[in-house]
């Protein structure tokens, strides 16, 4: 990972390359958003900066021996840990290291509902634990094989338990000479406050649908009108898009849920809802979240087209013309309330609710708002 490939973050860029050159950089940063919004992709690009002999002033050199080493994720002094899903002597990021690195390799956006897929259990969190910690202390503690700094990235720090998390504050407080801490993290509140006092916090917001667009183009081959459609409800969250490219049919699933849905909602159908539910219950966790923020979406362009006219919806051809059949039901006499429902059960789900009660809850409470 270069600068150069990280997508937007520009402001974060210049400031980060601007420590590094003028030898200020701080020993224990934590870079809080989405993993799409590129937050370990930075923390990568600034590790390879870090150790690159020949580096310009905007980026690394790509070509020497330490670029080399990052290329394939196996320079010695440069360690990860992330979580994992705890087997029978399997603890520590090293017991998986070869499975995880193949992940990242292929796409450094990668999320954590991606790392359990490739584990093939998709429902069990990963944690960081306190072996894992123990390693990492271990390895921080020896001297570095290059005679240079030390650097540690963690992947996703909110799944440090906390015997883990007080062994790493250990290290923040009293690190060993010439040693980097990058931390990255979606939910900063799982974090003890201890450990982000004592860190720099570095905000990563979410990708404009512009930078996400442009670069879907331009490196995963799809179509113009496709990477608009996507990055219109993937909310800002580039691993997230790549997942629906990756997906391989072309009918957008969430299109035709939503569709459905809102059909049902006018007709106030019951027993639609009903199975509905169900239906968006066998979606899992992490789709639930992406659909309802796809919904709120198109609710809000559909208040910017009957505001503003069709021309200021930033959309796909399919959409709009949905969108233009819809948006006499969106104003702004529930706008509001739409948008407090959806957020509220996007809070809910993520906290384990049962999406299957939640969602019909949701249908019924749709049928008294939407409408003309
Ligand atoms: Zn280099």
């Amino acid at each position: 990972m270069l600068f150069q490939e990280v997508i937007g973050q520009n402001s974060i860029k210049e400031k980060i390359i601007h420590t590094v050159l003028n030898d200020r950089i701080s020993h224990a940063q934590l870079f809080h958003g989405k993993l799409g919004a590129g937050t370990f992709a930075m923390a990568l690009a600034l590790s390879r900066f870090v150790f690159c002999s020949s580096k310009t002033k905007t980026d690394s050199c790509g070509t020497c021996p330490s670029c080399l080493k990052i290329n394939s994720l196996t320079h010695p002094d440069l360690h990860f840990s992330f979580p994992v899903q705890l087997l029978k002597n399997r603890e520590t990021a090293d017991d998986f290291i070869a499975l995880w690195r193949e992940m990242i390799l292929a796409n450094p956006y990668s999320n954590e509902q991606d790392w359990y897929a490739k584990n093939d259990n998709e429902n069990k969190k990963g944690i960081i634990g306190v072996k894992e910690s123990e390693s990492v202390f271990k390895k921080l503690n020896m001297k570095s094989y290059e005679g240079g700094y030390k650097i540690c990235i963690f992947w996703l720090a909110e799944n440090m338990n906390t015997p883990s998390a007080n062994k790493l504050l250990k290290l923040i407080e009293e690190p060993p000479d010439r040693t980097l801490l990058f931390l990255v993290a979606e939910d900063i509140q799982q974090i003890l406050p201890t450990i982000l006092s004592r860190t720099q916090v570095v905000k990563f917001n979410t990708l404009s649908e512009k930078e996400m667009v442009e670069t879907m183009v331009r490196t995963n081959e799809v179509t113009q009108d496709k990477a608009i459609e996507i990055a219109s409800y993937v909310n800002g969250d580039y691993s997230l898009a790549l997942n629906e490219i990756a997906k391989k049919e072309s009918a957008n699933v969430f299109f035709d849920m939503f569709v459905q849905w809102m059909r049902l909602c006018f007709k106030k159908d019951v027993a639609g809802a009903v199975s509905f539910s169900a239906d968006a219950q066998k979606l899992g966790k992490e789709k639930q979240k992406a659909f309802l923020l796809f919904v709120l979406n198109i609710f809000q362009k559909s208040l910017v087209g009957s505001h503003l006219g069709m021309d200021a919806v930033k959309t796909s051809e399919t959409y709009k013309d949905f969108i233009q059949k819809f948006m006499p039901y969106i104003h702004e006499r529930n706008i509001e309330s739409l948008h407090t429902e959806m957020s509220e059960a996007h809070y809910h789900i993520d906290r384990n609710a049962n999406s299957k009660i939640l969602f019909l809850d949701l249908s019924f409470t749709l049928f008294k708002l939407i409408k003309k």
